[in-house]
């Protein structure tokens, strides 16, 4: 029994050795992944669940690894916010995702994701304004998605960082919706623009009449609170029917599109305008 449990041990040892070398060696090549365009942008369409068009892309990033292949968001995000990088790979993200769309007014907008470590960097704002300013991209195109979680435990920095963006006109959603615990008294307090319900509840809709009463609570609630409110992790046409029903009024997901490195000229504005 003994030398089982050793063995098990060891098992355990080596695959936990092996996780860390590989978070070792990311680590490392981190910094030069984000100045050489390994780490870049990927696209997700947010689309009006009414007109079916496209209204924004949320920004994704994604890792060109030489030797490990495309690496997923979650395998290095939690790297660069450890060792202080998420900021050079949020600002390169957001540069990049400019230039890939362009600035004209009548575009999609573009909506990129912030870690609450960013809370803490007081050039922050400084700097996404220095880049807008740059690059002449309207304010207003530009959404900012942070998590409930990341809001409600660390609420004065969040605040006064959300206060900022505000003041540079950019539009801030309350990202994973569902997951945090965000009292009521947040959601006010901290002037949001928009919302998305976390997909973990809007997958189980179609099969639990419970927890469809549960989302549409939470649509409600956003629309009393003025909150455009977007439902992420659509798979199917029903789902995106039964959310516009429930009064859901942008959608995300496979059915729609997946994250792809590049973004389809805005095919859809000269359609929109012949009809
Ligand atoms: P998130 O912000 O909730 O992003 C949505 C995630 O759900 C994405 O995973 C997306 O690919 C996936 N997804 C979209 N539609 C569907 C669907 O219909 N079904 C299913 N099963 N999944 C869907 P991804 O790209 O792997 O990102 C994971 C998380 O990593 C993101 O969750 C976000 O929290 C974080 N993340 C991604 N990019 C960045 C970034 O540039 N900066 C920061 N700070 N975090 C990022
Ligand atoms: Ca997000
Ligand atoms: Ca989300
Ligand atoms: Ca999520």
């Amino acid at each position: 029994a003994k030398s089982e449990q050793r063995g098990s041990y060891r098992f355990f040892d080596e695959d936990m050795d092996e996780r860390l070398q590989q978070r070792f060696v990311l680590e490392g090549e981190m910094r030069g992944a984000i100045n050489s365009g390994q780490i870049r942008p990927y696209y997700q369409p947010l689309i009006d669940l009414r007109t079916r068009d496209v209204v924004g892309y949320e920004v994704l990033a994604r890792w060109h690894h030489p030797e490990q292949g495309l690496l997923t968001a979650d395998s290095f995000i939690p790297i660069a916010e450890e060792t202080g990088l998420i900021g050079r790979l949020t600002y390169s993200l957001l540069r990049r995702s400019i230039q890939d769309i362009g600035i004209a007014s009548d575009a999609p907008y573009l909506s990129i994701n912030l870690s609450p470590r960013q809370f803490a960097d007081s050039l922050l704002t400084t700097t996404i304004g220095g880049i807008l300013a740059e690059t002449r991209f309207p304010p207003e195109r530009l959404q900012i998605e942070i998590t409930e979680t990341a809001m409600v435990t660390r609420i004065d920095e969040a605040k006064a960082t959300l206060d900022q963006l505000h003041a540079l006109g950019l539009r801030v959603a309350l990202d994973d919706f569902g997951t945090g615990y965000a009292g009521l008294y947040h959601l006010r307090e901290l002037k949001l623009d928009a919302m998305k319900i976390d997909r973990s509840y809007v997958a189980k809709i179609m099969r639990n009449p419970e927890e469809l009463r549960i989302v549409e609570a939470m649509i409600r609630l956003g629309r009393a609170l003025e909150l455009q409110t977007t439902a992420e992790g659509i798979e199917s046409q029903a789902l995106a029917e039964t959310l516009l029903a429930l009064g859901c009024e942008t959608g995300q997901g496979y059915l729609f599109g997946a994250p792809v490195p590049e973004l389809p000229a805005i095919q859809t504005l000269p359609e929109k305008e012949a009809r």
